[in-house]
Parts: structure tokens; C-alpha cells; sequence
């Protein structure tokens, strides 16, 4: 849920869903720029919806020439920082078994506690539930 300038809550889920992650989800990163020796599993730390794509905790890392902003406390100098991966070029790695994996949705029985239907991610490798 976002809320805009009028402070009037903004129904986001009428919008076509980019992403099935979620963040702090553990993720791999299988295509795109992966540089030798660089980590490919991280933690997904932002979700960009509107531009389908995840920041990682480490990775796609890329160096930035900074200036340094006395005001934010950002030293001078290059720094190291993640840069947001497509969403398709990560894939959830399952902390049931472990590897990567695409996610599938299970529709439980028992409905959510407010009547609306409950529905949990799966691996599809192991189908085991990935959210509790
Ligand atoms: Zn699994």
C-alpha cells in the first residue's frame, strides 16, 4: 500500500504483479553482467515494481565516482554500490532445498483470518511453502 499527496490510501494491487519476490528474499542472480568471482546469491533488499527490478544486497555491484554530501554524510571518493538487476535475471533460491527455483502459488483451504483467501508461494522444484 502506497499513499499519495493527499495522504488518501492508493490500492496497488489492481497492478499487473512484476515480480513474485519479495524483499528479504534470498534470490540468485543467473544471467546478465556477472562478473568472475563476483557473488551471484543475495538478499533482495528494494523491489522496483515499476520498473521491474530488485536491488540485491551485493549483488551487481558497480563503482561510483561520489563527491561526497556533507548534508546525506556520503564520503568523497569511489564507492561500491549495488545496482538493481532485472527481476528475470534472479531466481529465488528456496530455503527449503536450497536451490534456485521459480515460485508457484498454493491456495490454502483455511482462509485468512479477514475472510480473504489465502494463498502461499511454493517452490516449484520441491513444493514445499516458501512463506509461512
Ligand atoms: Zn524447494
Amino acid at each position: 500500500m502506497k499513499s499519495n499527496k493527499a495522504g488518501e490510501t492508493v490500492k496497488t494491487t489492481s497492478l499487473p504483479r512484476v515480480t513474485k519476490l519479495k524483499k528479504g528474499d534470498r534470490v540468485k542472480q543467473i544471467t546478465g553482467k556477472i562478473k568472475t568471482n563476483a557473488a551471484t546469491i543475495g538478499t533482495v533488499k528494494e523491489i522496483d515494481t515499476k520498473n521491474g527490478r530488485v536491488l540485491v544486497e551485493g549483488l551487481n555491484l558497480v563503482k561510483r565516482h561520489s563527491k561526497g554530501n556533507p548534508v546525506k554524510n556520503t564520503p568523497a571518493g569511489i564507492i561500491t554500490k549495488e545496482a538493481a538487476i532485472h527481476v528475470s535475471n534472479v531466481l529465488l533460491v528456496c530455503p527449503k532445498c536450497l536451490k534456485p527455483t521459480r515460485i508457484g502459488y498454493k491456495i490454502l483451504e483455511a482462509r485468512k483470518e479477514n475472510g480473504k483467501i489465502n494463498k502461499v508461494r511454493i517452490c516449484r522444484r520441491c513444493h514445499e511453502q516458501i512463506d509461512d
